[in-house]
This record gives C-alpha cells, structure tokens and sequence, in this order.
C-alpha cells in the first residue's frame, strides 16, 4: 500500500489524446472518455493496461467502436484492466461511467456544492470521475464536451479556450472546451453552474489580449473586485520578474463554497474555496486581504511553475509548490513590505513547519515513500519548500538565480521534470556544485547553527565560528553536513555594518557566508572595535540558532541592526527564550519573565513612530503558545504557558499604559477604509495597542465600544476577539457575540470567524462552549470552512482547551474525527496532525494523548487519509 520512489516506471501505454464527453443529471454524472492511445515501444506485446479508478461504476468499454467481451477486462470500483489489446498500432477506447456528484462529501473528483458542479482532481481525485492513468507525466491534450440543464447551469466551463455551443433538447444546452497544452490529469477542471461573471481584460507584454473572468455564487460579484486587481498585478509581476507571460486566450477563476483547501491551479480555469476569492471592508479583514491576493498569485504562477512544467510523480510535489510559495512570497515582497513579509512567512515556517520537522510527522521536502499523497500536502513541502528555492537565490545571487529560471523554464517546457532536473540548472548556469545543497531535499529536520565569537582586544581581531548539526529524527534520511547561505554582518556602535573582509576563512560574497562543512572560522583583522555580530540575517537558512550572545549586545542590535528584519527576530527570539524558560520549568515563574530591559526596548520599538506600523505590530506580536511549548521541547503544560505569555504580556502592558494609550488615540475606529499594507499596518498597530491598553485597565467597555464603532472588519473582528479571548463569560462578550451573529448570520466566511473566534479562546472552560456550538443549527461538519472553523480552531489553535488535563478534550475531539472521516477524509486526516505534539505534553497529558491516539488506531473503518496519520503519529 505504501508507494515508493524507486518503483517509478513509465506506463505501458502511451496515451495521445482525450475527449471527454460530461453529461449532468440532476442527481448523476454519465461520463465518455474517448481515449487515443497505443502500446509503448518496449513494453510487453501482452501486458494489459491498468487503468486507475476510484469508486467508479463502468456503464460501458468500447475499441475502435466495438463492445469489449467482458472476457477481456475486469472493471472494479478501483481500476479497470483491459488485455488483449493490439500490439503496435493505436487505437481508441471509450470508456463509459456514471457517478453521482451530490453524494460525493469527500469533496475529490466531480462534486456538487451549492448546486454547482465542479471538480477537484490533484493529486488523486480524476480517477473518481473516469478510469485513466492519473499519474501527473500522462501529458495529453484534452478535449471536453459539457452537456447540462440550462436553468441550473447556464455557465459552462473547462480548461483552455471555449469552443462550439449549443442548445440540445428537454432544456438542455452545450459546450466545448478545448485545451491545447499538454496536460496531467490532475489539472483537468469543469465547472457548471448558475454563476454570476466579473469581467476583465489583460494585455500581455507581447501584445496578446486575455479575457478575464471571476466567477462567484449570484450575489456576490461584487466580492470580486479585489481578487480581480490582485490576479492583473500578479500577471504583470510574472512578466517583470520571471519574464512568463500567460498562453492562452482566457483566463477563469471560480469561487466555490465547498472546497478542501484554499484553491486549484487548473489550467485556465483556476477553482477557488471562496474564502480567498470573496472581500469587501465589512466582511473581510486585512488578513483575509492579504490571504487573496497571495492565493490569487500563487494559484496564477502555478500556470508556468506546475501546468507548463509540471511533475514526474508525486514524490516532487515541492518542485512546483515550493517554487511557486517562493514566488507568492516574493510577489507579495513587491507589492507590500518586504522585510513584514519576510517576518509573516518566517513566523508561519516557525509555528508550522518546525513543530512538524521536528515531531513524528517528520519528512524531507522530497519523500521517498507515502500512504496517501493528500497527507503530503504539508507546510514542509510547501513552506521549507520555498526556503530551499530562496537559498538557491541566496546563493547565486539575484542574476545567476535569474538565468537558473530563465534555462529552467527553456529546458523544461512541457516536461513532468524533478527535483534534479530543477537543481541541475542552477549548477549549470554558475558552474557549480550544489550536491552537499541538494541534501535539503533529502535529508528531514531542522539543523542546529551554532555560532561562537571572539574578540582580540590587543589584536583587535575578531573570530566567528559557524558548526551546523542535524539530529537523526522520525524519517531517519541522514545527517550530513549541507550547504546553507549566512547572511551575517559586523555592525558597528553607531549601527554601521564593517566590512567583510576574513583573513582567513575564505572569501564572503557580499554578506553571506557560504557554510558547507560541519565547522567553519573565520578571523577578522582590525575590525576596528568588538562588533555586534548580526547573524542569520533575513533569516537566510531554515535553522535553529544556537547563539550564545549576551542580552546587552542582543538588545543593543534591536536598536541598531541596519538589517531590520534581524531587529524583530532578536527581540522575537529573547522574548521567546524567556517564556520558555519561565514555563518549562516548574517552580514558581517569575513574577516579570521577561526581565525590565527586554521589556523596555520592546516597548521603545513599538513606540518609535519612525518605523513602519506593520513592523511595531509584528515587534508586539508575542510568539504564539504552541511556538513556546516547541521552545520548552518536553513535559509541556499548556496550562502554564499560557498563564505565563498572559504574565508577560500584562507586565508589558502595564509598563506601556502611555504608549498604548497613544497608539489606540492615533487611529480611530470609524477612519475610512483602503485595503492597502500600510493602512493595514496602521490598524495592525493600533489593534495590537488595543489588546495591551485592555489587559492593563482590565475592563471589557473599551474594546465593545470599538467593535460597535469599527468602520470595517478588521477593527470590529480585534476588538470582538479581544471580548471572547480576555472576557468569554462577561455579560458585554455575550452582547458583542450576539449583535455579530445577527449581523452576519446569512454570510457563511463570517460566521466562521464568529465559531473559530469562540473555539479559539482560551482557557479549559471553552470545550463546554464548543460542545454547544457544535449543536448549532448553522454548524456542520459538511463544509469543510465551518469545519474547520469550529473543531480545526479548537484542536489546532487552543492548546489550554485541546490539552485538558482531565483528557476530555481529547475524547471529543475524537468522536467529531470519526464523524468526520466518514464525510470527509482529507479533513479529518489534517486536523487529527493536532496531536504532532503529543509526546513533548507532561506526564498526565501525555498518557491521556497517547490512551485517545491508540483508541482511534483500533477502529477497523478509518479512512487511508486519517490512519495514514494516526499510525505515524504513533510511531
Ligand atoms: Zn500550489
């Protein structure tokens, strides 16, 4: 059951072409695909052909025209096998199926959503439609024909150019879809529906006009407007930056409400969860700004990186996800604020992928071997992904990283390509040897940097000592030393950064250190002073720092650092550091564990109108529990931590009642809206001083008069959570909850943040909370958002509440996963990664984890999806 790298072969046949030939029922599916194919030069004159299905019902098999005996195949739920089929020559077989979209609650393959029919397909939902070899190097053209009731969809669409339409008997009408690149199966898309259109146009650099279209539920177009601005930057973004221009005539995005992830990259005809599609101020928060225009690019640059190139197997998924998160990151480095959103991706690596690196769920960016691929689609392939892209563009430069895309996308075009192919240019075009970087691929966890300094007063030389480390973890791939950029610099008193320049050691290119062996040094002449040492900048390497640097130089950096993202990670670390620290131990925590000075210089950075607003936010922005208990590493309380963080961010709050005061002052609630990063920012700030000036009066008046005051939003949301996390039982939280529900009751993204916003507060009082909204009529675990919004928030964002100590969390959480399997497996397998971290949880925690963990393994119906992930957690 386990698929394996090595067991890559090509397929016997060899396929030439598609058409398929979709007819929709009210209540069924009937499916022709009328495949042209032939026996592959080298394979077996007998060897049959093994088609992939997945709960499929075949309705008929033609060759060339003609009935199949039923001697010669055997058609199962899960595959169809065909002999006796011509040697040499090609021939055409038509397979017929029929499936029923309104039953499929796993949300994979053709589905139906709000009386929408639509598709979901990669990695493995084709095979739910018709039987094929979906395999991602199957790369064909693809013909489609639609035929549906013209009342319930008027709108028809596939991937690649329209074709022929048409008006058929009883009501019913057609289209014709036709997709002249090349493509897998896992890009195939069809939509049809009563939608309503957003339309738009965009010029190419070569001259070539596209059609642009936004497709929404009736009602909503005009949720549209953002996401389609944000698609016409991203498409002129690729032209500028990567030099891809977009190849066909129209371009399609559909926003579903039914949908398992965020979106699909389709080709021409991207489908969208409809949370990263649908904006306006009232309904929708800078965050969920943010989160579109990213989707929007990402889904967009998937057209060059993934759909023109694309991938041999499962194994390289991160040779299109990694590369394109890369490129979203960088987009929204150009549109927005760089070194903000250099500190929003490496938080998410942090919060995300670290914990995962780090526990039983533990895989390199490039598998070798998987139970179910849906489980593969992980912050580790998407998010390290991207840093392994970005130390490849660290490395070269940014013009040696340009020419490496630019052979890349020359060499590759129409390719399923791998890992190697994608390295191999990069040493071509700067002639050199990437083999010990190509371990990152390979080799699972997060490596340990630690960094010595000394300092010759007499001599007046400086000495830096680089080691990197890597512990053998769960996926026990090696750990061997590996190539990484550090990005350093020697500032100097009046925060100048001195020149590089070692006498020993080798060569710094610019301000990276090119690390490659277990322990490199590197001595410094007349540096002119003891410098402070900025190390890691830009957080340069997915690592752990170990840095034994005094507090006096670290809080003297977060004044002068010339490299501002090191500024916030400096303080970011201490602040974590002495949280850990305060509560992993198991005296009592000091009563200000953070210490005064720390304190002090968070509270000046915040309070420094010269910098930029996002950035102070960022500087208030706490690291989150789940980050501190990683910090702590075993025998977690969660209890603890919380209670501690909550300390500390009171000590903070009450040594700034003045700045705070002043930063709430400077942005009133009711101030007209503009969605951009540095109103964004302002509010951030202004939010984030909101949440400090309530935990210092201790009153809930002040946060409900701006949730009633708020002129958007974002403001309305801060202020509500602010009632539900500090306040869930005060008679004002109840009212702010209230009016929020009848304000917004009808509009389903909102209403999920009304149910995460509860599930998330903390404390171990809120399961009871949960528990009754899980009983409210507006919540269901059919629709993944709500889902997710509800149980997702509760297990994967509410440590004190998940982690009861008396194991009822667990054991509720437990009995929704089942529930959930039984819908939706992709759901319940991701959120049952909740537990990760089990095995670092205090002694009591811990037995009660591991007791619920063992139940579920028992259970004999568990989806491949969720036992795939409760087994590996166990391990
Ligand atoms: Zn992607």
């Amino acid at each position: 059951q386990t698929v394996k790298l090595d067991a890559y072969s090509e397929t016997d046949f060899v396929f030439e072409s598609v058409f398929l030939t979709i007819r929709l029922f009210d209540g069924s599916a009937e499916i022709e695909s009328e495949i042209r194919l032939r026996r592959r030069e080298g394979s077996g004159a007998d060897a049959p052909l093994v088609l992939d299905g997945d709960e499929l019902t075949l309705t008929f098999l033609k060759l060339d025209g003609d009935r199949l005996p039923d001697a010669d195949y055997d058609a199962e739920p899960g595959g169809l096998t065909i002999r006796s089929l011509p040697a040499a020559e090609a021939f055409t077989l038509t397979i017929g199926t029929r499936i029923v979209p309104e039953e499929n609650t796993k949300l994979m393959g053709l589905y139906r959503s709000n009386g929408i029919w639509c598709t979901q397909c990669e990695a493995e939902g084709f095979r739910r439609i018709t039987y094929f070899y979906d395999r991602p190097d199957v790369l064909i053209p693809y013909k489609v024909r639609i035929e549906a009731p013209k009342v319930a969809a008027p709108i028809l669409l596939s991937n690649g150019n329209p074709g022929e339409t048409g008006d058929l008997d009883s009501g019913r009408h057609f289209a014709v879809w036709d997709d002249p690149f090349n493509k897998p199966s896992y890009l195939f898309a069809m939509v049809a529906g009563d939608l309503e259109r957003v339309g738009d146009t965009f010029r190419t650099a070569s001259g070539h006009d596209v059609t642009l279209a936004i497709f929404t539920d009736k009602g909503r177009s005009h949720q549209a407007g953002y996401a389609m601005d944000a698609l016409k930057r991203s498409m002129a973004w690729d032209e500028r930056r990567f030099g891809r221009e977009y190849d066909l005539d129209v371009f399609n995005i559909v926003a579903i409400s039914d949908f398992n992830m965020g979106a699909m990259e389709n080709k021409g005809l991207n489908v969208f969860n409809h949370k990263y599609v649908l904006l306006d101020p009232d309904t929708a928060t800078d965050q969920d700004y943010a989160g579109v225009e990213t989707v929007i690019a990402h889904e967009y640059f998937h057209n060059w990186t993934g759909n023109r190139i694309t991938c041999r197997d499962w194994f390289q998924l991160c040779l299109k996800e990694g590369l394109t998160v890369f490129r979203d990151q960088e987009f929204s480095s150009d549109e927005r604020e760089r070194t903000v959103q250099r500190i929003g991706s490496v938080r998410r690596l942090k919060s995300m992928q670290f914990p995962e690196d780090q526990g039983p769920l533990q895989h390199p960016v490039r598998p070798s071997e998987y139970r179910e691929i849906s489980n593969f689609y992980t912050a580790t392939i998407y998010d390290k992904g991207a840093e392994l892209v970005r130390m490849i563009a660290t490395l070269l430069g940014p013009e040696d990283f340009r020419a490496g895309m630019d052979l890349y996308f020359e060499r590759h075009d129409g390719d399923a390509a791998t890992i190697e192919a994608f390295v191999k240019v990069f040493e071509d075009v700067a002639g050199i040897d990437l083999s010990s970087f190509a371990l990152w691929y390979h080799q699972a966890g997060t490596p340990t940097l630690t960094v010595t300094e000394a300092y010759d007063e007499a001599e007046d030389r400086y000495t830096l000592t680089l080691a990197q480390s890597l512990k053998q973890g769960a996926a026990g791939t090696g750990t061997k030393p590996m190539l990484m950029p550090v990005k350093i610099g020697l500032v100097g008193p009046n925060g100048e950064d001195r020149p590089l320049n070692p006498s020993q050691g080798g060569e710094i290119r610019e301000d990276v250190i090119q690390l490659s062996e277990a322990e490199e040094t590197f001595v410094f002449d007349k540096v002119g002073g003891r410098p402070y040492l900025s190390v890691l900048r830009d957080f340069s390497a997915p690592v752990t720092l170990d840095h034994d640097q005094s507090e006096s130089d670290r809080l003297a950096l977060a004044r002068l650092d010339p490299n501002p993202f090191n500024r916030w990670r400096i303080l970011n670390d201490l602040i974590g550091e002495r949280l850990a620290a305060a509560a992993g131990g198991t005296s009592e925590p000091a009563q200000n564990p953070l210490g005064d000075e720390l304190v002090t210089a968070i509270l000046e950075t915040a309070g420094d109108d010269r910098l930029d607003p996002a950035f102070r936010a960022q500087v208030l922005n706490v690291p989150a529990d789940t980050e501190i208990a990683r910090l702590i590493g075993e025998n977690v309380d969660p209890l603890r931590v919380y209670e501690t963080a909550t300390r500390a961010r009171k000590t903070i709050a009450t040594a700034g009642t003045q700045v705070f005061e002043r930063l709430v002052a400077a942005a009133p609630a009711d101030a007209a809206f503009s969605p951009d990063a540095a109103s964004a920012g302002k509010r951030a700030l202004a939010n984030a001083a909101l949440g400090f000036a309530t935990l210092s009066d201790g009153h809930p008046d002040r946060a409900f008069a701006r949730f009633e005051k708020a002129s958007n939003m974002t403001d309305r949301q801060a202020a509500l959570a602010i009632l539900v996390f500090r306040f869930p039982e005060h008679e004002t939280t109840h009212r702010a909850l209230d009016a929020f529900y009848a304000r917004y009751e009808d509009d389903a993204l909102v209403l999920d943040k009304w149910f995460a916003l509860q599930a998330a507060a903390p404390g171990e009082d809120t399961l009871d909370r949960v528990q009754k909204l899980s009983t409210h009529p507006r919540f269901t675990l059919k629709n993944p958002n709500r889902a997710r919004s509800l149980i997702g928030s509760f297990a994967g964002m509410n440590p004190t509440a998940f982690h009861r100590r008396d194991g009822r969390g667990y054991a509720w959480f437990c009995e929704r996963l089942i529930e959930l399997d039984a819908i939706n497996p992709q759901i319940s397998a991701r959120m049952a990664t909740a537990f990760r971290a089990w095995r670092t949880l205090e002694s009591e925690r811990r037995a009660k984890a591991e007791d619920a963990l063992r139940d579920l393994a028992k259970l004999p119906h568990l989806s491949r999806d969720l036992r795939d992930i409760v087994d590996r957690t166990l391990a």
